[in-house]
């Protein structure tokens, strides 16, 4: 027998990075924690489920079409997100999620000694990604729960290719708005690529939020992401998207692979781009859901980050791991946020009203015991 020896043939990069390891199956999970059902509020997705007209465009995809290779580029999609956003179709790249075009972006900018700057508490995949290609990746630490624009202007260098904003931000709904978004492209001025991942651009309320679609025509140096798993409910189809200028979307496009999105994905996306009584309706669960949330956790006493997106962040007065164990021991599943950096807090989707009602009747239970005074002590203020 060959003995391998892997240690002289792995990068070191590669050797230090640990893999993400996703969660099980639900029916194993709830063997494991002994609970007879599952409510999933740990990755953001939409309890409404896709559209009525992508459900519809999935219900009527002729099985033997599975043995024909679709469209390499997603035509038609693109040509309708062309429409919708009045750009051209080449300024789109279709990605199995939006995961996959974030590695495009950086394969197409970075090499060998570059690096890209990011938060240090935001959607790890940058990072991740960077970091397993051999990038270094500069994460910045938030201010106030935010992106702090003037500390990542500071860390750029010669090396530095792209920076990453999440808005809103995953975990913490923060956002840039239009005049801070100006001003940090300004700064940029075109000497390095700026990706803004507006994964939950669909949920935002707020009116001062950009779009980022507006503002490639004078900034063709920036790219935007969206996802169909977020607000569209395909999350099990993997399909995202990325939008630029001609340029810009011209080069990533050498690096991005063909066909790496299926057929059923690519039909079921466009059926669900412009079901805007979708997007009402989700918004309006979401609305719900988070003065509910805000209400009982103020309730127990607990602090919340409550911002743009479909999710909220939660500290505890305990540890997060323990908490997402316990809570599966009810049937809840939510995000430990140890690994975002946020020890002691968690995230949880804002679901449907009989999940978000799982969720608090089993918080309540988790929930170190705290004596009844510490209660009517009034807060310091001032
Ligand atoms: C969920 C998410 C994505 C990726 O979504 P895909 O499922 O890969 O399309 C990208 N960015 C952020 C901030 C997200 O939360």
């Amino acid at each position: 027998m060959t003995c391998l020896n892997l240690d002289h043939l792995l990068p070191d990069y590669i050797k230090h990075f640990e893999a993400y390891i996703p969660s099980k199956p639900d029916p194993e999970l709830m063997r494991l924690y002994g609970c007879s059902r599952l409510y999933r509020l740990n990755n953001n997705e939409n309890p409404l489920g896709p559209p009525e007209a992508a459900q519809e465009a999935i219900r009527n995809f002729p099985p033997p079409s599975a043995a024909v290779y679709p469209s390499g580029d997603a035509y038609y999609l693109r040509t309708k997100l062309a429409q919708r956003f009045g750009m051209d179709p080449d300024q789109f790249l279709v990605g199995n999620g939006a995961n996959e075009v974030i590695s495009f972006v950086m394969k197409a900018f970075c090499e060998k000694g570059d690096n890209i700057i990011t938060a240090d508490k935001t959607f790890a995949v940058y990072e991740w990604i960077a970091e397993f290609s051999g990038f270094e990746a500069r994460l910045v630490p938030l201010k106030d729960y935010a992106f702090d624009d003037r500390a990542m202007l500071d860390r750029i260098d010669e090396g530095t290719k792209i920076l990453f904003v999440c808005n809103p931000n995953n975990p913490t709904g923060t956002y840039w708005n239009r005049d801070k978004l100006s001003r940090f492209l300004d700064a940029i001025g075109g000497r390095r690529i700026v990706v803004v991942d507006e994964a939950y651009f669909e949920f935002v309320e707020a009116e001062d939020f950009p779009n980022g679609m507006d503002y490639i025509r004078d900034h063709p140096n920036l790219v935007v992401f969206r996802t169909f798993s977020k607000m569209y409910g395909l999350a099990g189809l993997r399909i995202g998207y990325l939008a630029g200028s001609l340029e810009v979307v011209q080069a990533i496009r050498r690096t991005c692979i063909v066909y790496s999105v299926n057929a059923l994905a690519q039909i079921a996306a466009a059926a669900a781009l412009d079901q805007d009584d979708h997007v009402l309706r989700s918004r309006a669960l979401v609305r719900e859901g988070k003065l509910y949330l805000k209400r009982e956790l103020a309730r127990l006493g607990l602090s919340s980050q409550v911002g743009e997106g479909n999710f909220i962040m939660i500290r505890l007065p305990m540890s997060d791991t323990l908490a997402y164990r316990k809570l599966m021991t009810y049937g809840v599943m939510v995000r430990a946020m140890t690994g975002f950096r946020f020890p002691n807090h968690i995230r949880v989707t804002v679901s449907h009203m009989e999940a978000l009602q799982a969720f608090i009747e089993a918080l309540e239970k988790i929930l170190p015991h705290r004596p009844r005074l510490l209660h009517s002590i009034p807060k310091e203020t001032g």
